[in-house]
């Protein structure tokens, strides 16, 4: 999952959380102030009932019994206020004395009250709450208070009961009302959480973008640094040192390359050259002669390298002098084939170059292009124990095509640009071929100088194909333009 969404859910889950708690606790809050508004009403009618009917003149139960209640003359609000108010008078025994509504019956079962009505059936427990109680579309939610009072000697109790259908619709309407808003603002939370995390994040997107343009060639490059005090300056200036150690560990290794490569070059020449007077002279038998050859023909391939390494750092460093110029291409190959056959048939391997041109004309450097040519073939060889090896020239456009192809062990198909990193060597395990991983990268530097390209396919295990593209002189007059 991305960062913005995981962000943009975090908030908006947050914020939905903080929502939901909020409103628990003023729903809370909103029925404790109704219901103890209600209370208060309910106690003051308690009295009222008392009071304003006449009862708490009485002086016995027995007047209580036979006293008629009658209702005051109510208008408006108040009629409708009175419309289900209800009252009842008990004793301590829970026998019922009075009640004002003759259709509606009471009984007490254990410490509950329950009323009979026509519409519906209450219970009130001992705590003066609620219940409520539908019968069909009619239902009434009621609130109960009771108080004790003294008729003469007699402790009775009055319970006073209330609808608070109007107090309750309007807790619901708040529910309602607070579930639409919460759907809404999850919604916009979720949209401006996904604006606002994208803002923020297009910063970090950006230095990804301009870290994937900087190339292998120019690490010398930096990021721009917008605010140094914020995190992504930070980052970015963090990003810059790593770059910074890089680059100075990378100009080290190179400049030891080159340096090693120095030293080793003239004291390397001398050596095969005193060995090769050496290995001239009578006075060795046959034992000391092939020693010496081995040693000299250990330091051909040693003194070989030591030129790999050399041409390598001035590549990298951008100094080797190149001289493009009008050369054929033909000479070139034939140098290579001619320098490499030997070894073809040394390993018993068919080396064949096939071309029906004498001559194709390329902008150039010789020296260069040999190079390159010969690390791509003597690799082909290198890498084939049994089958071919075969070059083949292809002209396309104003391009012309040299296919390296052999019936070697291949390449996987994921490490086919990993070869041409400095010093990459596939799985030595897998091949007998000895190599230092430099030959590869000398030649796609060189043919990167001359504008060309190589395109590799391979098939693991049975064939390889290098092919080396590189643009023609307009003055070829076999080639079409
Ligand atoms: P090395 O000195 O190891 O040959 P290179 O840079 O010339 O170094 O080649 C890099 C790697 O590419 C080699 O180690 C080898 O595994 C692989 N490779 C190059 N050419 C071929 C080929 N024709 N067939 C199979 N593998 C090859």
């Amino acid at each position: 999952m991305k960062i913005r969404t995981r962000l943009t859910l975090y908030f908006t889950v947050s914020f939905t959380i903080v929502y939901i708690i909020f409103a628990i606790g003023y729903a809370f809050y909103l029925k404790k102030v109704i219901l103890s508004f209600v209370d208060k009403q309910l106690l003051m009618t308690n009295e009222g009932v008392l009071k304003f009917s006449g009862i708490s003149d009485l002086k016995s139960i027995e007047e209580l019994k036979s006293f008629t209640f009658s209702m005051p003359n109510l208008k408006g609000a108040d009629k409708e206020f009175y419309k289900y108010f209800d009252f009842i008078i008990y004793d301590k025994n829970k026998n019922l004395i009075k009640k004002m509504r003759d259709e509606i019956d009471y009984s007490f079962e254990k410490d509950q009250v329950k009323f009979n009505m026509e519409y519906y059936n209450i219970v009130v427990d001992s705590n003066n709450t609620i219940f409520t109680n539908m019968t069909g579309d009619t239902y009434l939610i009621l609130r109960a208070k009771i108080n004790q009072f003294k008729l003469g000697n007699d402790t009775l109790y009055v319970m006073t009961i209330l609808p608070i259908n109007y107090e309750m619709h309007y807790m619901i309407t708040f529910r309602n009302r607070f579930l639409s808003g919460l759907l809404v603002t999850i919604i916009i939370l979720f949209f401006t959480g996904i604006f606002f995390i994208s803002i923020m994040l297009s910063s970090i997107n950006k230095i990804t973008r301009n870290i994937n343009t900087i190339s292998p060639h120019e690490l010398d490059k930096r990021l721009i640094v917008k605010n140094k005090s914020d995190e992504i300056g930070t980052l970015t200036i963090a990003i810059n040192g790593l770059f910074d150690r890089i680059e100075r560990a990378l100009n080290l290794e190179k400049q030891f390359v080159s340096d090693v490569s120095h030293e080793f070059k003239t004291p390397l020449t001398g050596l095969r050259l005193s060995l090769e007077r050496l290995v001239n002279s009578p006075n060795l038998n046959d034992e000391e002669s092939y020693q010496l050859g081995l040693s000299i023909e250990s330091l051909y391939s040693m003194d070989f390298l030591v030129k790999k390494l050399l041409y390598l750092s001035k590549l990298e460093e951008g100094n080797y002098p190149f001289h493009p110029e009008k050369v054929n291409l033909i000479e070139i190959l034939e140098k290579v084939y001619n320098n490499l056959i030997i070894i073809a048939d040394d390993k018993k391997i068919s080396f064949k170059m096939s071309h029906e041109m004498n001559e194709i004309l390329i902008n150039a450097d010789d020296e260069l292009l040999y190079i390159a040519l010969y690390n791509i073939v003597e690799n082909a060889i290198k890498y084939t124990d049994h089958g071919a090896v075969l070059i083949l020239l292809n002209t396309y456009h104003n391009r012309i095509v040299i296919s390296v192809e052999d019936t070697g062990i291949g390449i996987l198909n994921d490490k086919l640009d990993d070869i041409f990193e400095k010093f990459y060597r596939i799985d030595t395990s897998r091949s007998k071929t000895q190599g230092y991983g430099i030959g590869l990268s000398i030649s796609k530097r060189i043919i990167d100088l001359h504008n060309g390209k190589i395109v590799i396919e391979s098939i693991p295990s049975l064939k390889t194909c290098f092919n080396i593209e590189l643009p023609v002189d307009e003055s070829n007059k076999y080639i079409s333009q």
